[in-house]
């Protein structure tokens, strides 16, 4: 009897030019462990862009549409404030097209994002942590006016809910197509996934409710005080509500100018505050009992997923979006109490059978 391999796969059909091509046409994966049985929840799992988060198709956005206005030339520096997958993804696009990056970033983000960034090319531009997001940017926009370089300003630019409006909800509407979708639920940073995401929805499928979310510690939506902002849209000072909190990619300490489109317009139906640990716990759930595994805000994304499924009436189906790897946490709270040594359980199975032990010392 012959046996076969009974999973084949085909190629994709064509050839790529570039790995900005590769970005996008991230998959809705099912969970089949976790979710409470009488729904179905689903999750897009951003981790499968080229730089592993949902950022590289702002990163492809902000600079192709600088290119075709023109306001970026070829050779120019680019330079952006931010807390990590924008900066990464900026790098792997500006690496695949030829543009010098520096990013500003505080120094509270994790030592895996400088790295890659740097790995990638870009220069790094750490800023104190006490001085906050609005430090990092002020400094970005500093190092632009003084030496002429392209400001990629993800907080206010029209090109970030854009391309969310274009690519991921195209492809939610595609993928959805034919079946259920009653509740996408979503955090912020800048809001770009959200307001994009949410415009399609509101339009085409009006019945699906849009679920917010942001930090239990954090809650500057949920305070419902206004943010104040210059002449530029960006903002002038730090929002009072906000407090440091875990969810690394979440809720900067104000209301950016491109998620305001999604408070002003009721983009979303629903505010679930959500605090760090159950992030944290969720994030570890999906990784151990899916195979999936992405970040803290990927894991505080499907807390609240959760909260809206032991609610929801039988047989309704949830997307939740994950925007990251979980690999870009080794050094966060995310990993702690995750072993580097020999566990004694991993001991006591080592010493079962009679050869190659370690030595426990
Ligand atoms: N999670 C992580 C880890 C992120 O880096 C970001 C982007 N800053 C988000 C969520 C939120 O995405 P958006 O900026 O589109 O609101």
């Amino acid at each position: 009897m012959t046996t076969r391999a009974s999973r084949t796969t085909t190629g994709r059909g064509r050839l790529y030019d570039s790995v900005v091509d590769t970005i996008g046409d991230t998959p809705c994966i099912r969970l089949n462990h976790i979710a409470p049985a009488h729904v179905r929840v689903y999750v897009k799992a951003e981790f499968f862009n080229p730089a592993a988060s949902v950022k590289d198709r702002l990163a492809i956005s902000i600079i192709e549409e600088a290119e075709r206005r023109g306001d970026l030339k070829p050779g120019q520096t680019v330079v952006e404030a931010t807390s990590g997958n924008t900066g990464i993804g900026l790098a792997m696009v500006c690496a695949a097209k030829g543009y010098p990056l520096v990013v500003t970033m505080a120094d509270s983000f994790s030592i895996e994002r400088r790295k890659l960034m740097r790995f990638l090319g870009a220069k790094v531009v750490l800023t104190p942590r006490a001085a906050k997001g609005v430090g990092m940017y002020q400094k970005a926009k500093e190092l632009a006016d003084a030496n002429g370089w392209f400001l990629a300003r993800q907080f206010e630019t029209a090109d970030n809910a854009t391309i969310h409006e274009n690519t991921t909800a195209r492809e939610i509407m595609a993928d959805f197509a034919g079946d259920r979708l009653d509740y996408m639920v979503s955090g912020y940073g800048t809001g770009g996934t959200i307001t994009g995401v949410a415009r399609v929805l509101r339009k085409e499928r009006p019945t699906t409710r849009i679920v917010l979310s942001e930090p239990a510690n954090a809650q500057l939506l949920g305070s419902g005080v206004v943010q104040t902002r210059g002449a530029d849209h960006s903002p002038a000072a730090s929002h009072s509500a906000w407090q440091p909190h875990p969810i690394q990619g979440w809720t900067p300490d104000f209301i950016p100018y491109v998620l305001q489109e999604a408070v002003d317009h009721r983009l979303y139906d629903e505010l679930v505050p959500i605090a760090g640990p159950a992030a944290i716990e969720w994030s570890r759930k999906l990784a151990q009992r899916e195979g999936i595994f992405t970040g803290i805000s990927g894991g505080a994304t499907l807390a609240v997923g959760m909260k809206v499924a032991e609610k929801a009436p039988a047989g309704s189906v949830i997307l939740c979006m994950l925007p990251d790897t979980g690999e870009r946490y080794l050094s966060t709270p995310l990993f702690e109490g995750v072993a580097t040594d020999i566990t004694e359980e991993e001991l006591a199975l080592s010493l079962s059978t009679p050869g190659f032990h370690m030595d426990p010392a």
